[in-house]
């Protein structure tokens, strides 16, 4: 699933190309994949709108709309791709949303696996109708310091590992990431958030820093079907230390990694370097 660094990336790809360009045409092909409002009222919404710019908030793509508190929200869910496409390409297989742009081209989302969503709404709204979340702190950028991170993190009783994934405590990071902060920063995922020594939190919020930085400087992991806003694959997957890589031997000591199920989801870490 694409997580906070494969989204940045797409974002970052989108932006230039979709600043500014007006929304001609709306065809959506999989209207279950609109959660807010109806489907009829997701493409008037859309149909003339001019998208101020694109950002990112968690895993979420947001582009408001010019001259109105909406903004169009995707969520690439597992397999998603939202990219700018020539008119004349030819439509890759699962494609769910077409609309065409003013300078002629299209932005298309095709989606596999169609675990995807679309929201359209004013922030409040989209709150108020339940269907985008209280998000935590974005764990990049200035707005959160490590005193905050400090705080947060002691005021939960839980596994490292299933804090990390709860995105209303942090924003954007999933299986990959948080195993990779864990063993950057030397910690077993099954640590109590609350019985972590100061150093220790110190360290993980710098380990969580410096994965999601890597792997935007890297365009993202390439490690199911994920590739940028032009359809490349990231790099950051070659650098992987523990994600993925159960029963091999740890990159850094050759012992063996373990593998277990923490918060539903398989985790990775190495036994002598995490403690
Ligand atoms: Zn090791």
């Amino acid at each position: 699933m694409p997580e906070l660094p494969e989204v940045e990336t797409v974002v970052s790809d989108l932006r230039p190309q979709l600043a500014g360009r007006r929304f001609e045409t709306v065809s959506l092909l999989l209207p279950r994949l609109v959660r807010y409002p109806e489907p009829a009222a997701f493409v008037a919404g859309l149909m003339g709108a001019r998208v101020e710019t694109v950002s990112r908030r968690g895993k979420y793509i947001l582009a408001p709309l010019a001259g109105s508190a909406k903004r169009f929200v995707v969520h690439l869910g597992m397999t998603g791709h939202l990219r700018v496409w020539g008119r004349d390409e030819p439509l890759a297989r699962h494609t769910h949303l077409r609309i065409t742009l003013d300078d002629g081209r299209e932005l298309r989302y095709d989606d596999q696996r169609q675990f995807g969503r679309f929201l359209l709404g004013a922030e409040d709204e989209l709150r108020t109708a339940r269907v985008f979340p209280r998000l935590g702190p974005e764990p990049i950028g200035d707005s959160l310091t490590e005193g905050d991170f400090q705080a947060l993190i002691r005021r939960r009783r839980r596994p490292v590992k299933s804090a990390l994934l709860d995105q209303s405590f942090l924003a954007g990071l999933g299986n990959i990431y948080s195993d990779e902060a864990c063993f950057a920063a030397g910690l077993r995922p099954t640590r109590m958030t609350h019985r972590l020594a100061v150093r220790e939190r110190q360290a993980l919020f710098g380990a969580i820093g410096a994965v999601l930085r890597a792997s935007i400087a890297h365009r993202g992991s390439s490690v199911a079907s994920y590739v940028d806003a032009f359809g490349v694959a990231g790099r950051n997957q070659e650098t992987l230390q523990v994600y993925g890589r159960g029963g091999r031997p740890c990159l850094r000591c050759g012992t063996p990694l373990k593998r277990l199920r923490l918060a539903g989801r398989t985790t990775v870490y190495c036994p002598q370097c995490q403690r």
